[in-house]
């Protein structure tokens, strides 16, 4: 697949490209009040609103459908700012499109599903109009790809990624965990792709907008999305993530737009893919500490109290396990002394945990 994301209007000169919004449209003057307050904020480009909001649960606010398009169109005529919203299938494309709508969004729990992006695609054979993919909501870079891929196939050059995060089992500190070595591989994958950090959905509160944006920056995105509200305490959706439109001024203001040629982009690739491998080695580690660990207190329980002892502990042993461990560490290249302190202090918490609780070392 060949993108011309360098010549999209996605991608700005004047980096980075800023979309903010609601997280959901509410009213005429909740829209409006909003815009009006992120127009003066300097790098606000793009207006967005979610108008069908897809909710985990029935019963909670589903969005207020097709009458927040016509917000939309009156923000965009009294701000002049583009504007951008979600859609999950043909009609809402559709309607969007009827409404003016600049940039069209598919939204992570719309990416999984193959079906509905490729109606989504099939709705815009022959269209002009920008869209944003955003990353699945599982850890799937070809599900990812295939969604753009589609896009692609129906003949959209203005095309671009927005990297939301994903749902792991584990994602604190975030609400949606970055993993940002997927958007890095789909972007060298992709190269010229638009690449758009949705910070709001990776962070989940307010206190993480700022070190998401600025290792979006670092990493050489085009684009951030933030949502703004004009008194987010009275959000209908994600209220506690949401920011004001002179609060997300500071945000931008605080950033450090890095000018990165595309050799320190490739080398800010490498050092994250580096930095990954670097993490799951340490996973390894701490697995084998773990079963080192388990296997010393099996080995524990035969060192008994001094008078039903059979086994002592054994230091001409342990000197040669030392010894041994030096040698490998030398002809692996590991600077011995760190081999030896980290051993030393394994076994010395071996021998306080099953020895010397025993009685049998002073
Ligand atoms: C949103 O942008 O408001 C949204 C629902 O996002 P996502 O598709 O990333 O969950
Ligand atoms: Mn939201």
């Amino acid at each position: 697949m060949k993108l011309a994301g360098q010549q999209s209007q996605l991608v700005s000169h004047k980096r980075p490209m800023v979309i903010a919004g609601p997280c959901s449209a509410e009213s005429e003057a909740q829209m409006l009040q909003t815009a009006l307050g992120l127009k003066k904020v300097k790098g606000v480009s793009v207006f967005r609103a979610g108008i069908w909001k897809p909710r985990t649960r029935p019963g909670s606010f589903n969005g207020v459908g097709t009458i927040g398009l016509e917000w939309l169109r009156t923000v965009k005529v009294e701000t002049g700012l583009r504007t951008a919203c979600e859609v999950a299938n043909a009609t809402q494309t559709e309607q969007a499109l009827q409404h003016g709508v600049d940039i069209l969004l598919i939204g992570a729990h719309t990416t999984v599903n193959p079906f509905l992006v490729q109606e989504i695609a099939d709705a815009l054979k022959g269209v002009q109009v920008a869209v944003l993919v955003k990353n699945p909501v599982n850890p799937d870079l070809a599900l990812w790809l295939g969604a753009l891929e589609r896009m692609h196939n129906s003949g959209i050059t203005e095309l671009g990624a927005m990297h939301r995060g994903f749902s792991t089992l584990d994602s604190a500190p975030y609400r949606n965990h970055p993993k940002w070595e997927h958007a890095l591989e789909l972007r060298q994958q992709v190269p010229g792709l638009a690449m758009y950090c949705d910070a709001s959905h990776i962070a989940g509160r307010r206190s993480l907008l700022r070190p998401v944006s600025q290792r979006a920056l670092d990493l050489g995105y085009d684009g951030l999305m933030v949502e703004s509200h004009h008194n987010p305490a009275a959000a209908l959706s994600d209220a506690q993530q949401q920011i004001m439109p002179q609060e997300l001024h500071m945000l931008l203001q605080a950033l450090k737009q890095q000018h990165t040629p595309a050799e320190k982009l490739k080398q800010n690739a490498q050092i994250e893919k580096l930095r990954k491998e670097i993490e799951n080695l340490d996973d390894e580690l701490m697995t084998l500490l773990s079963r080192r660990t388990k296997v010393t207190a099996q080995l524990g329980d035969y060192n008994k109290p001094v008078e039903q002892q059979t086994e002592t502990p054994d230091p001409v042993r342990w000197d040669l396990v030392l010894e041994n461990l030096l040698h490998q560490a030398s002809s692996a290249g590991i600077d011995q002394t760190v081999v030896k302190t980290i051993f030393q202090e394994v076994r010395s918490q071996y021998a306080r945990t099953h020895l010397y609780n025993y009685g049998l070392s002073s």
